[in-house]
């Protein structure tokens, strides 16, 4: 079994928009901006927008975080998306969802300037996916076709099985692969037999937000298996049950921490039929920044020429 780890790839996107960069501000000037907004205190949002400052910082990017208060309405938020798409020093706009239920969170991502819409959730962004004519692409699905593509996975003709129909991932991780020229099935809560279908396919993606439901049952025996999945597991017994062997260093994590980041695939039984399998963590997680970056940067390169 392979894994197919993303840190060395993010590493070196990330070093391919610092160049990039450093020559933009020598020619023109121009720094690329982004502004992530985040409402609340969701501590998984607090993490992953300080994430994204960071690798803005390490690329340079400059970037500005607007946290606001849990009780911000959606007229609120709309006001400081309204400021952000006139800032001719902004060109990536990010809200980090999700919103608080009082937030209209459709209105709000409707509301981003397309040309600044660095997630790529605007619906003009997610019609030019579908058309096959993308500008901005979200940026976990795009991070899994650089993995795909770097480590000479190929998508062309293969049976490939997107579990989770999400906006975020789901949905234009299919579109990605179909434009690529995979015989694509997208699979859900509601799909009857799961493992009969998942195990058809020769490139299985999971983003069901469920810790290790996908195991050695659904797995066709050397396909590719693509873990978006990203759950906190606190329970030591659950711990030893998902990684068998290998549960002490993750039952050490869980002792420091409280808990452990645990994918939707069962690390485990995984290893026992995959070909290929990304490692939660250090696997698709690190590609999504990369990608949030290489946006950012096109978003400045396309309203900058
Ligand atoms: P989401 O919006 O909650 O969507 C979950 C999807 O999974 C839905 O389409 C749902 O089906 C489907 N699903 C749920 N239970 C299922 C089951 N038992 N069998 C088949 N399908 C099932 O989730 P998301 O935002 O796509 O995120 C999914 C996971 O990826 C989460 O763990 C999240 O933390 C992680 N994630 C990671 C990254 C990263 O950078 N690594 C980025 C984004 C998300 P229905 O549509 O029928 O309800």
């Amino acid at each position: 079994m392979i894994k197919l780890e993303g840190s060395q790839l993010a590493a070196r996107i990330k070093q391919d928009v610092q160049s990039a960069i450093e020559q933009m501000v020598k020619s023109r000037g121009v720094r690329p901006g982004l502004a992530a907004v985040r409402v609340g205190n969701d501590p998984a949002s607090e993490v992953y927008v300080r994430n994204k400052i960071r690798a803005c910082e390490e690329v340079g990017i400059y970037s500005e975080q607007h946290a606001l208060p849990e009780s911000t309405s959606t007229a609120e938020l709309l006001e400081l998306i309204a400021s952000l798409n006139t800032r001719d020093d902004v060109d990536g706009i990010l809200t980090q969802l999700p919103l608080p239920p009082q937030i209209d969170e459709t209105a709000i991502i409707e509301a981003i300037d397309p040309a600044k819409d660095v997630d790529g959730f605007h619906p003009m962004n997610v019609g030019r996916l579908a058309l096959g004519r993308p500008v901005f692409v979200p940026c976990t699905p795009a991070g899994i076709i650089e993995l795909l593509e770097d480590n000479g996975v190929e998508i062309r003709g293969t049976n490939a099985c997107v579990v989770g129909r999400s906006q975020i991932v789901g949905r234009p991780m299919a579109q990605l692969l179909l434009q690529r020229d995979a015989t694509v099935t997208i699979c859900h809560s509601r799909t009857r037999d799961l493992a009969a279908v998942t195990r058809t396919a020769d490139l299985l993606v999971v983003a069901i937000g469920r810790a290790g439901f996908i195991g050695r049952d659904h797995i066709k025996p050397g396909a590719t298996v693509i873990d978006v999945g990203m759950n906190r597991v606190s329970d030591p017994e659950e711990v030893r049950e998902l990684f068998g062997n290998d549960a002490e260093k993750r039952l050490e994590v869980l002792a420091k921490r409280g808990s452990t980041l645990v994918g939707d695939v069962h690390p485990a039984q995984a290893v026992e039929v995959a070909g290929k399998l990304t490692p939660v963590p250090g696997g698709v997680g690190l590609l999504t920044v990369a990608m949030l970056m290489k946006n950012t940067l096109k978003a400045a390169t396309l309203r900058r020429q």
